[in-house]
């Protein structure tokens, strides 16, 4: 088989620049296994402010822009709902301080289109809120899972999905391509989210890894239409089921769902509301992210058809088709990559 790409890696790495391939008429074969999980339990939310300090996240009106269309021309072609701006992000105030601090920043230039200066007041029987709630525009989430799913099911169709663990040791570097079993590529791009540690090319990259915890709950009472954010996020799922998150550990660095994170999400979710519940699914992966929580792209510093595309972190629903595009453009057309998420900035770690 013949290919312009290799992609190793299915999350929303690998799929973002897998889209960004078809867009542009280019030839691909993924290799994907299910190594890592963070795409596939994620809580998919989008949001363009940093909610404890009312800031704009990082390039976030940019990537909130790209996004729109991204998942749009997605769920038109995989016929399915991925892409939910129905349910906004709505941050609790914890007190009159907290209120005037969001209408102050809501007056900013680069905030005023996230900040909705109506307060939501009390609006949910079963949820504690005496100061109310402000309402993140332009904010939603993506269902991951599904996407993933999809993704892959469309893949599979195309032949162009191979489900096995890349082996490194087989990969022959060319002048002018790279050789994997019966592959012959042009270039491979590596997004193997937090299995990038076990890449003997990239493994160099700072990517530390941050461990979250989910649970999925049932609570017929609770009825809410937004996203609630505060202490942990609740998100209304469909049939009384609500996904509750999440943790942040630093120091483990597997994938198993704790008796810690649990009891912490419980403890918090009980704080934040007062009906009847059941935990009816536990889930945990790593996020793939990087010490000066940048993302990590760019090419090889010795093998000139090996690329990387990583550290999407925290917020990989926004930033994965934003980086897809720029990797893109970096490969195909050689514009500059931003010295803030070029890989060049970690090359004095790179031992050849
Ligand atoms: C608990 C939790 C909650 C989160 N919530 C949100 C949220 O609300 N909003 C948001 O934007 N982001 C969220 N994230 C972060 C988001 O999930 C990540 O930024 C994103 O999914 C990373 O995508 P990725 O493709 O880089 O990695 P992954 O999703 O890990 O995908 C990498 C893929 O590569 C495969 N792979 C790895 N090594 C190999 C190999 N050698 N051979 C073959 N395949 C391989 C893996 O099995 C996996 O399928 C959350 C993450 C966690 C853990």
């Amino acid at each position: 088989m013949n290919v312009d790409y290799l992609i190793v890696g299915c999350g929303l790495a690998g799929i973002s620049f897998a889209e960004v391939l078809f867009q542009n008429n280019k030839s691909f074969v993924v290799i994907n296994d299910n190594s890592q999980n963070s795409t596939k339990i994620a809580g998919g939310l989008y949001n363009p402010v940093v909610l404890k300090r009312f800031t704009e996240a990082w390039q976030a009106t940019r990537q909130v822009k790209l996004m729109y269309d991204f998942y749009r021309k997605v769920e038109e072609k995989l016929d399915c709902k991925l892409f939910n701006e129905d349910v906004p992000v709505i941050r609790k105030f914890f007190s009159i301080e907290e209120q005037n601090n969001w209408f102050i920043a809501a007056d900013k230039k680069n905030l005023s289109n996230f900040l909705s200066t109506t307060i939501i007041s009390k609006p949910y029987q079963f949820i504690n809120s005496e100061f109310g709630f402000g309402k993140v525009n332009h904010s939603g989430f993506v269902d991951t899972a599904l996407l993933q799913n999809e993704y892959s099911k469309f893949l599979m169709e195309n032949n162009l999905l191979i489900n096995e663990t890349f082996d490194y040791s087989k990969l022959q570097l060319e002048e002018n391509g790279c050789n994997y079993k019966q592959i012959r590529a042009k270039k491979v791009v590596f997004a193997e989210g937090f299995g990038m540690n076990k890449n003997p090319f990239f493994n160099y990259l700072p990517l530390d890894g941050t461990k979250g915890e989910l649970l999925v709950i049932k609570a017929p009472k609770l009825e809410i239409d937004a996203i609630i954010n505060a202490s942990v996020f609740i998100l209304p799922l469909g049939n009384d089921l609500f996904k509750v998150g999440a943790t942040y550990n630093w120091s483990d660095k597997t994938d198993l769902p704790t008796f810690e994170g649990k009891s912490e999400l419980i403890t918090k979710l009980k704080e934040l509301i007062s009906c009847d519940f059941e935990v009816v699914d536990h889930l945990a992966g790593i996020r793939p992210t990087v010490n000066d929580r940048r993302p990590l792209l760019g090419r090889h510093p010795k093998f000139s058809n090996l690329f990387v595309l990583n550290g999407l972190g925290t917020r990989g629903v926004m930033l994965g088709p934003d980086m897809a595009y720029q990797l893109y453009d970096f490969i195909e057309n050689d514009t500059e990559l931003e010295r803030e998420i070029n890989i060049n900035r970690y090359v004095s770690r790179y031992v050849s």
